[in-house]
């Protein structure tokens, strides 16, 4: 799919978009609509799972320290994930704005994100104070029943990224990436009884930040069963509305 240009024909190449969070359980299409987003402006998308499966690949001592929790489907403690972002959010390309997929997981990293937003506003212009405003969030509201359908359909490309689903979004060659050929995978976390606790974990301590943020007046909620073409229409539109204030 490409990006979706006519959504959004109007936005300027250089335009400081500000933080977008995509909160949604494992398989709700976090993924697949940060990469749209993120393709659309210009905006890199932060995904602390590809950042913690990054570190294993490497080994890492985080990566080491990260991998068997990963495994299990439990969360990886807060401090180091949040060290990790930190690193990452002070990148120069962060500068106009960014997406997080899959952080903030728990209260206290909504708390910590909150805290180091309005600390980067501190003494910055109009600019640099609007690419740290507080963040909009985006929550992908998905049937627990369609969840495990989409996890265990889902594979992506390892060379770029790409994510498929064999039963909802098939690549065109059966197991092959569509944009460079490369033989598609699986992740180890998407088997059944991982997915159980990872949903476990999103239900116990992520989805509490649904009443953290819509408290805050920050939470648009979108219906994440709908096509993803419709899910990425909605999702625009949310930025849209909000960067216009
Ligand atoms: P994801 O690719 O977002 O589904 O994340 C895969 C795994 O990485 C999760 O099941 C957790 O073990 C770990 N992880 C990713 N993001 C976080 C986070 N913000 N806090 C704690 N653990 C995380």
């Amino acid at each position: 799919m490409t990006a979706p240009t006519t959504v959004v024909s109007s936005v300027a190449d250089a335009r400081i978009v500000g933080p977008i969070i995509l909160l949604g359980a494992p398989g709700a299409g976090k993924g697949t609509q940060a990469k749209l987003i993120a393709c659309t402006y210009g905006i890199p998308q932060i995904s602390t799972g590809d950042l913690l499966r990054d570190n294993v690949a490497r080994g890492t001592e985080l990566g080491v320290a990260a991998k068997a929790l990963m495994n299990k489907g439990e969360l990886v403690p807060d401090q180091m994930v949040q060290d990790m972002v930190i690193g990452r959010l002070h990148e120069p390309d962060c500068s106009r704005g960014f997406i997080l997929d899959g952080f903030p997981r728990t209260v206290p990293q909504a708390e910590w994100l909150d805290k180091f937003l309005e600390k980067e506003r501190e003494g910055k212009d109009a600019a640099g104070k609007a690419a740290y405003a507080a963040p909009v969030v985006i929550q992908l509201q998905v049937d627990y029943n369609l969840i495990l359908q989409r996890i265990a359909g889902r594979r992506s490309c390892p060379t770029c990224g790409r994510i498929y689903n064999v039963y909802l979004q098939p690549p065109k060659v059966e197991g092959k990436c569509d944009v460079d050929g490369a033989t598609l995978v699986g992740r180890p976390d998407d088997r059944e009884d991982v997915v159980k606790e990872r949903l476990k974990a999103y239900e116990q301590q992520t989805l509490p930040l649904v009443d953290y943020y819509s408290s805050r007046g920050r939470l648009i909620a979108v219906d994440g069963d709908l096509p993803v073409e419709e899910v990425m229409r909605q999702a625009f539109s949310a930025i849209e509305h909000v960067n216009r204030l």
